[in-house]
């Protein structure tokens, strides 16, 4: 999944994006909101974690924009998840952040397993389906780096981690490779070189066969979910 932090301490910021692409997203930081604006309008991204208050401006404000359609999100579709981080913790500032329809709320000082929880929460599309995700043969528990398939552990590299993450997260869709490029890779990577069609080659041949990830001509590849 392709994250955004926004977060003026840069420690902190720096810190969260370790950790969360230790956990296998794609993480691209932001340390004002002025960037944050400029990130959403030009990249995809599945969850941005926003903090309260920025030297420039609110997060708050910023969510607000982002939920309401305000802001002129990079693709069509479904807007980012908002995860906001205050150093308030007051009743009514809760209030107000999940008023601005922020999807849920973290109160500094708060603990890196605690944030990883909640991000991986908040990226399961179907909540009803727990923190395991499993499409046919194949079975993923995210916090644990664990694939298999028939019960075969299938090693893994992160990111091919992340791409399976990604596909079994949309069982049945199809995506394009710039899809895919945008949404389990970050800024660095280079959308001229072939890094996705060699990871997905990779990641096949670790699935095995029969396929399960098939090419659908001209448009991109799908996870077969039956
Ligand atoms: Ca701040």
């Amino acid at each position: 999944m392709r994250l955004l932090v926004v977060e003026d301490e840069p420690d902190l910021a720096e810190a969260l994006a370790r950790g969360l692409r230790r956990d296998g997203h794609a993480v691209d930081l932001a340390l004002t909101a002025y960037d944050a604006d400029l990130r959403l309008r030009t990249a995809g991204y599945d969850l941005v974690c926003l903090d309260w208050n920025l030297p420039d401006g609110s997060g708050l404000e910023l969510c607000r924009a982002v939920v309401e359609g305000e802001l002129p999100l990079f693709e069509d579709g479904q807007r980012p998840r908002i995860l906001m981080l205050t150093a308030r913790d007051d009743v009514t500032d809760r209030v107000a952040g999940l008023d601005s329809g922020a999807d849920d709320y973290l109160v500094k000082p708060f603990s890196f397993s605690e944030l990883s929880a909640r991000v991986r929460a908040l990226l399961r599309r179907d909540v009803s389906t727990g923190p395991i995700l499993e499409v046919g043969a194949l079975r993923m528990d995210p916090a644990r780096f664990e694939a298999s398939r028939d019960g075969e552990p299938l090693g893994l590299t992160s990111k091919e981690f992340a791409l399976l993450n990604y596909f079994m997260s949309r069982p049945g869709e199809v995506m394009s490779q710039e899809h895919l490029l945008e949404h389990v890779w970050d800024e660095m990577a280079d959308p001229l070189t072939n890094v996705v069609r060699v990871t997905l080659s990779n990641l096949r041949k670790k699935v095995g066969e029969p396929p399960l990830i098939e090419t659908v001509p001209g448009r991109g590849y799908r996870l077969i979910d039956s």
